[in-house]
């Protein structure tokens, strides 16, 4: 079993299809995709001395060449490594070491970067260069068997507690990643085209391979990753587009179609799965009016790559349903491969409604970090993966997430879960984004603080704020305790966010 066997197998069988496409620019079909993919691992093994089982890092933004790159190193049996790009050379030089990779694939625009993190002991392969286009050209390597508890790719935590940690996504794991994406997520058709808008070293590369066994297009924007109208125009050229996007991207693009005369056709988008981060109920409402259906959320983390629960098409469309209200402001049903429980602090599992820590178990749960017993031993504790995630199942198996465990605020002894004030705090029609963070407060523990951006993106002035605020204050005592109304909000052009679009509210609370 290696998972690049799939390629093998579309480009056999469906050679003539397209494969790769540079914004509406076809380069490859699946038969040219499979040939250069070969003889790049035949590179990878011959030139550059790879072995099955060596970590091959990868650091570029989005790029035809990356998709190739990710396919050459699963051909030869070594272990992708997908590092964000946006990383500081240090921290690039710190998962280069942790990994002991073997060689860095970079685009050549982050060389320079590159370079000086990696030392002179590691050799740099640039992604597309004329070396690459050589070795692409050259003598296929035999695709390299491997077993399903192998090591397929060693993906990074973010590290925002603490240094990043390699997890371990074996085989095994990302096959029946791709098969939940089937049964839980959405039916790959032939004409389908994939469109990397998301940085393809976290959830949009993982979906690569569901399109590849299916036959689809994968499409690289010629930007290099998300703009909304870029975005709009391939699904209005191309049709049948879709993608993986951080709920911060449906945002933006919702706001640019609202905004814009140019509309996608009804075919232009099929698919848009949302996820990596909380979708609030106003912006999803307002998303599936702009768009129609075409949404489908999903929840995973890298130890449990894109594979924790699903919201389905279906019960996003289900508006008669007596608690749909709910079900759109949950994460949708656990994966068919994977188990879930909300558990208390011993690991127990938790009646419904009650709020605990929610533990995974199957299929896609990864084999542990790399070369860290201690912590494997303490996250997949049990036999559950311990996400750090605070949620509460109901009684028809629906998870409802509330926040990371250190996000939650304590305020005068309760607890009080941002995303409960930031959904009320997004009703307001002048607010366009909201992220709550608690702040430390001598009488009460902690306190709650709001930082909001403005509809348009322009910062209203003192007057207007002042009379937001007092909306706000009212619009909070009419849905939520007391306690949880902020007690001060602070207007911001913009959140500070990541390169996968996360709002970082460590960065908030040291702003404060
Ligand atoms: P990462 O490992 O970088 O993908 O981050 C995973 C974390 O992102 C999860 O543990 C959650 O805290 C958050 N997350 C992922 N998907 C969702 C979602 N659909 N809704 C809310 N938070 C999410």
């Amino acid at each position: 079993m290696n998972i690049a066997h799939w390629l093998q197998r579309t480009a056999l069988a469906h050679g003539q299809r397209p494969a790769l496409l540079e914004g509406q620019r076809l380069l490859y079909d699946y038969r040219q995709l499979a040939a250069r993919v070969a003889a790049l691992a035949g590179h990878l093994r011959v030139a550059c001395g790879v072995q099955p089982g060596d970590r091959v890092a990868l650091f570029s933004a989005n790029s035809p060449a990356y998709l190739e790159a990710l396919q050459a190193i699963h051909w030869c049996g070594a272990v992708t490594v997908p590092i964000n790009y946006k990383l500081h050379p240090r921290e690039l030089a710190y998962v280069l070491a942790d990994s002991d990779a073997r060689l860095l694939c970079v685009s050549p625009a982050l060389q320079a970067d590159a370079q000086a993190a990696a030392g002179a002991g590691l050799p740099l392969l640039v992604l597309g260069g004329a070396d690459w286009q050589q070795a692409a050209q050259g003598a296929p390597l035999a695709l390299e068997p491997r077993a399903p508890e192998d090591v397929a790719s060693l993906f990074y935590t973010s590290g925002t507690t603490g240094r990043p940690k390699g997890v371990m996504q074996t085989q095994r794991n990302l096959l029946a990643m791709t098969m939940a994406y089937f049964t839980d997520v959405d039916q790959v058709q032939p004409q389908d085209a994939m469109v990397y808008a998301a940085p393809m070293s976290h959830g949009a590369g993982l979906y690569h391979y569901a399109h590849i066994l299916r036959g689809a297009r994968h499409v690289l924007p010629v930007s290099g990753g998300f703009d909304p109208a870029e975005l709009v125009q391939l699904a209005t050229e191309l049709g049948h587009v879709s993608l993986f996007a951080a709920p911060t991207m449906v945002h933006r693009l919702v706001e640019y179609v609202r905004r814009s005369a140019v509309q996608p056709p009804e075919h232009g988008f099929k698919t848009i799965v949302y996820g990596g981060g909380p979708m609030y109920v106003d912006d999803l409402r307002r998303a599936i009016a702009t768009l129609g259906q075409k949404f489908v959320q999903i929840y995973g983390q890298g130890e449990c790559p894109m594979t924790i629960t699903a919201l389905a098409r279906e019960h996003l469309a289900d508006s008669t349903h007596p608690r749909w209200l709910q079900r759109i402001a949950s994460v949708g049903l656990p994966h068919a491969c994977v188990q879930v429980r909300v558990a208390d602090e011993q690991g127990q599992p938790l009646p419904a409604g009650s709020l605990g820590e929610v533990l995974v178990r199957g299929e896609t749960v990864m084999a542990g970090y790399w070369g860290q017993p201690g912590a494997t031993a303490q996250t997949l504790r049990g036999g559950w993966l311990h996400t750090g995630d605070i949620g509460s199942l109901d009684e028809d198996g629906f998870l409802t997430l509330r926040d990371r465990s250190k996000d939650v605020i304590i305020s005068g002894g309760s607890n009080i879960y941002p995303r409960e004030v930031e959904e009320v705090l997004l009703q307001h029609a002048s607010v366009s984004e909201a992220a709550v963070v608690g702040q430390p407060d001598a009488d009460w523990g902690e306190v709650v603080i709001a930082f909001l951006v403005a509809e348009g993106g322009l910062l209203p002035d003192a007057g207007l704020q002042a009379r937001i605020n007092a909306e706000l204050d009212a619009l909070c005592l009419s849905q939520i305790a007391r306690f949880k109304r902020p007690k001060s909000y602070r207007w911001v052009p913009a959140l500070p966010k990541n390169s996968y679009g996360k709002v970082l509210k460590t960065a908030l609370r040291a702003q404060w």
